[in-house]
Formats: C-alpha cells, structure tokens, sequence
C-alpha cells in the first residue's frame, strides 16, 4: 500500500504517520506538504528519520506537482489552512489551500481512478450547535472563513463522488489535542503560557463549548474510515469530552503547577459558536471506532509533553 497524505507535517499529520510507522509498518507514505509556517522543522526532522516516509515540499493547489506525486494507491487530504483567527484576518490563503487544493487532488485522483480518497474535515461546518449533537446530514451552517472553506472542500468532494464516481468518502472530527499541535491553537497556547507564568487568555466569558479528541483517537478514526468506510458516506468523529473553554484553562492550570498563572479574559472573537458537538454514532457503528483517551487524562498528559519538549516549541513566535 502507497499513501500519499497532504499536509503530513502539520498536527495530525505527524501524528497519522507516526501511528501507521507503528501499526502499518509496511506501508509506504508520501508526504505532501508546502512547509508553511505550520510545519514545525522539528516534526518534519522526526519524519525523516521514518522508514517508508517521503516528503514531497509542494502545493496541493499546483496542478504539476499534485500530478507528479499521484502514483498511489490512496489519499488522505489533510492539507490546510488551519487556524480561525488568522481566516478572519485573510480568508484568500484558506480558499487557495482548503478549497482549490481539494479541487486540484479530486481533479487528479479521478484522471489517475485513485480507488480511495479521504477528505479530512471538521465538525465546524456544521456551525454552532446549542443543543443537541449534528448528524452527518445536518446541513452546512459555517460561522468562520476558515469553516467556510471547509464546507465548499466537503460539497466539492461530494460533487465530485456524485459526478465522477471518485470512490471518496469524508471524516468530520471534533477539536483535536495532544502532541506536535501548534501554539497558536488554544489547548497549547494556554499549556505554553501557563509554563512561563504568563496570563491564559479566554475569549469573552470562556464559556464556549468543545467536545476534545485526543489526536491518536482522530487518527484511529481516520485510519477505519480509510480501511472499512463507504464511499460517498461521511463520519462524524467524535469523544463526547464537552468542556467549557475556561474549564480547560483551569484544568491546565492544575496540571501545569503553580507557576503565577492567571486566567485573563480578553474580547471576544467575532463570530464565535458557542458550542460544536457531532453524533459519531455512525463512525462507533459502521467502522467499529471508538475514542480511548479520556480527556483529562489526556489533557495532563499533553501538559507533561509540552513541559518535556521545550526544543520543540521554544523557538516559535510567542502566542
Ligand atoms: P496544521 O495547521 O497543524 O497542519 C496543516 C499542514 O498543511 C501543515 O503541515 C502545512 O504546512 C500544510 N499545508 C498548508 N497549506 C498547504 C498547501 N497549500 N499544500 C500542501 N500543504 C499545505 O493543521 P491540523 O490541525 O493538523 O489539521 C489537519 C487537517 O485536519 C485540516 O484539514 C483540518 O481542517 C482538519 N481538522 C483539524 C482539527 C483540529 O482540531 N486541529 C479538527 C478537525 C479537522
């Protein structure tokens, strides 16, 4: 088996391929990535040293390369723009990557009659949720430029199911935590901060909801829906792990120790849902998946990560 996983040295990325270094040793991945400033060149030294690993630097949106590193037998499309607050101040970068870059891989895997094609998507399309949990048919409803994105990937992949019988299927996660996730992301920011002693920043009241997926979890799921998922068929991925955003910072706080951090409530984002929740039911059914971190035993976890690695996060901008 050859994978080609765009976006493969960012957060899940890395995380995807370390876990099928572990428990798909014999198949080979190749890494599309551009390298933005989401790549951590720490991260991307760690995969180097994976055997069956091959990082192509590129563009999901250039046609020429897509083309060039298509010989595969599957693709996870992972690469994006990632973060909300940076999508709010420049959205075009986001419709570059996450819109066009889907269109150019589905474009290239239909030429090449790729039989699998996994869109890696998020529980945001669905926007806010105040009550209740979103089914996968729940209808797109994006708050944000960044989820926007998103959602026109999702109908294009979709579309593209439809129209040209790609044998392409979707997964929906829900916030992600854990190791190699970049700090201007809340659940390492605020680690990061309360490391230093610096002030946690919370949005508005902190009272916005997340349901938090541990990582592996996420790539556990994304694994079974490549493996046993139906094309055409999207699965919400999901912990049922709701916390409020300032139940986190203290949580935190309590795993990091006493270090004079202080929770300091800031305006809030534009836009901000105040709580996204999916049914995973489907993916626990139909792919046999199911969550096995609990959160705060992941959330300590995570903190003691961040405290051991500070190589990997000390030379980035301060968030
Ligand atoms: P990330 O920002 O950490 O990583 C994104 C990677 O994509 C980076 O390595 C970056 O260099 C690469 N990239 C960006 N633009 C590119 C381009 N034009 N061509 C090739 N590579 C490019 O993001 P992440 O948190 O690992 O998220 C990965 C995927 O999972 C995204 O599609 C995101 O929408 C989705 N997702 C994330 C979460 C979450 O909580 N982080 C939850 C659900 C879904």
């Amino acid at each position: 088996m050859r994978l080609l996983i765009t976006g493969g040295a960012g957060f899940i990325g890395s995380n995807l391929i370390h876990l099928l270094h572990r428990e798909r040793p014999a198949w080979e991945v190749w890494n599309l990535d551009r390298l933005t400033y989401a790549a951590n060149p720490q991260t991307v030294a760690r995969l180097a040293r994976l055997p069956r690993h091959r990082l192509i630097c590129g563009d999901v949106a250039d046609p020429v390369c897509v083309a060039a590193c298509m010989d595969v037998d599957a693709v996870v499309n992972m690469a994006a723009e990632s973060h909300v607050d940076r999508s709010l101040e420049d959205a075009a970068r986001f419709l570059q990557t996450n819109v066009l870059g889907t269109q150019v891989l589905l474009q290239e895997a239909t030429r090449r009659r790729i039989p699998r094609f996994l869109q890696v998507s998020t529980d945001e399309v669905y926007g806010e949720v105040l009550a209740g949990r979103s089914g996968e048919d729940s209808p797109p409803a994006p708050s944000n430029p960044y989820a926007a994105s998103k959602a026109g990937a999702d109908l294009l992949v979709q579309a593209w199911h439809r129209s040209h019988g790609l044998p392409a299927l979707i997964t929906r996660c829900a916030n992600n935590y854990g190791p190699y996730q970049h700090p201007e992301k809340l659940i390492p920011r605020l680690i990061l901060r309360a490391l230093r002693g610096e002030p946690l920043p919370i949005f508005g009241d902190g009272a916005q909801v997340r349901d938090w997926i541990h990582v592996e979890d996420h790539c556990r799921g994304l694994l079974a829906a490549l493996e046993h998922g139906a094309p055409g068929r999207t699965y919400n991925l999901g912990a049922e792990e709701e916390r409020t955003n300032l139940a986190v910072a203290r949580a935190i706080l309590g795993h990091v120790g006493e270090t004079g951090a202080r929770i300091a409530h800031v305006a809030d984002r534009p836009g901000h849902d105040r709580r996204y929740a999916v049914d995973a039911g489907r993916a626990r059914r139909e792919l046999g998946w199911a969550p096995r971190h609990r959160f705060d035993a992941g959330l300590a976890e995570t903190a003691a990560w961040y405290a051991a690695e500070r190589a990997w996060w000390e030379g980035l901008e301060p968030t």
